[in-house]
């Protein structure tokens, strides 16, 4: 049997893979690439269909007190033109993503701590006054009892990266911030029964593909409900402006379809950053293991001010206009709109 026989055996058995064979899988060419993809592609199709979830994000504050060298809205970005959307303007976003079709709202912001626990909770339950959207929050990490709150308050999912599995590597990339207390943030939100989303970046300075290797089986062994990945992108106005990302684009790829290979029950999305790297970039993950989409339904006079990385798409469009877009995209691929809330198959 070929070394891709055997993976494939031990997929097919829910067996976990080990380093070396997943770097094999990241240096994939040729015919192999091919039958790596329509293998994470049928996994795909297996357990989640043809539907592809809708989750709307709001990038409701820019603001950040968080200093990680690669993000472009990191707090010493003086260059930034910082906003906070008003609590009432968050609400009615959320009425266009529902009218839109979309049933999941997701917040994204800095770590803005102007955003108390309190005020998030208020934000919380009045979307779900108002609205039937799931709410998925991405704030960074806070205290055991805000999550617990948040949770109480109807908080249905949250995401939150480890960023790189390595400590090292952890630790050159962010000045102010610590891998174990990140790592306990996850731990807290899936003990409080939040259904928790990680991952990583891929391609940070100076990381190598045997590190890239163990990101996915750290990210797989722990039983993530949703995974988000893309690639780090350098941005001009960061301590990493200069940094190259050390990967070809179709490592990029692989990375997802490895991921489904080894998290066949877990959401996946085609997250944005894929269209900075590549014009098709987020239809090129759906079709290699992914199953969610995040349209940008931030109100579009903040766009261009939530910028964490150079080249993101749609920051001169509106809502209507990406709700439209997004129909468009998933028609042509031959996949439907998922008319529910879309939760965690694990739950
Ligand atoms: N402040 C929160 C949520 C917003 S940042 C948090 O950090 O968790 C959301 C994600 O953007 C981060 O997890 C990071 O993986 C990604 N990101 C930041 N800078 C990036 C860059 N230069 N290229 C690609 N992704 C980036
Ligand atoms: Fe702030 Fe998140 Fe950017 Fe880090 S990645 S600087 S926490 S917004």
């Amino acid at each position: 049997m070929s070394m891709l026989e055997v993976i494939y055996e031990k997929v097919n058995s829910d067996n976990i893979l080990n380093a070396d064979e997943i770097v094999a899988l990241l240096n994939t060419q040729g015919e192999d690439l091919h039958s790596l993809y329509s293998k994470s592609d049928f996994i795909r199709k297996q357990f989640h269909g043809d539907t592809i979830y809708l989750r709307g994000i709001i990038e409701f504050s820019n603001y950040c007190s968080k200093n990680c060298y690669y993000c472009g809205i990191r707090h010493d970005n003086l260059e930034v033109n910082r906003y906070r959307i008003a609590v009432q303007e968050i609400i009615e976003a959320c009425k266009m993503i529902e009218q839109a079709g979309q049933t999941t709202v997701v917040l994204q912001s800095g770590e803005d701590y102007y955003f108390t626990g309190e005020i998030v909770g208020e934000i919380i339950a009045a979307i779900k006054r108002e609205t039937g959207l799931a709410v998925t929050l991405s704030l960074g990490e806070r205290d055991e009892e805000i999550y617990r709150y948040w949770k109480e308050m109807g908080m249905d999912r949250y995401l939150i990266r480890i960023e790189t599995s390595d400590k090292a590597l952890f630790e050159m990339c962010h000045p102010d911030d610590d891998f174990d207390q990140r790592l306990s943030c996850i731990k807290t939100l899936k003990k409080l029964g939040v259904q928790t989303g990680s991952g990583v970046l891929i391609g940070l300075p100076g990381q190598t593909i045997e590190q890239l290797a163990r990101d996915i089986l750290f990210c797989s062994g722990l039983d993530l409900d949703m995974i988000g990945v893309g690639p780090f992108i350098p941005h001009h106005n960061t301590p990493f402006a200069n940094e190259l990302n050390p990967f070809d684009k179709e490592v990029f790829f692989k990375v997802i379809a490895i991921f489904r290979l080894l998290n066949k029950a877990a959401h996946i999305p085609a997250t944005t950053a894929y269209d900075a790297i590549h014009p098709h970039g987020r239809d090129l993950v759906l079709q290699r293991g992914a199953n969610i989409f995040m349209p940008n339904s931030t109100p579009q006079k903040y766009r261009n001010d939530y910028q964490l990385y150079p080249g993101k798409p749609c920051v001169d469009e509106s809502m209507a206009d990406c709700a439209s877009c997004v129909a468009g995209r998933i028609k042509r691929l031959g996949r439907l709109i998922g008319k529910d809330q879309g939760h965690s198959l694990k739950l």
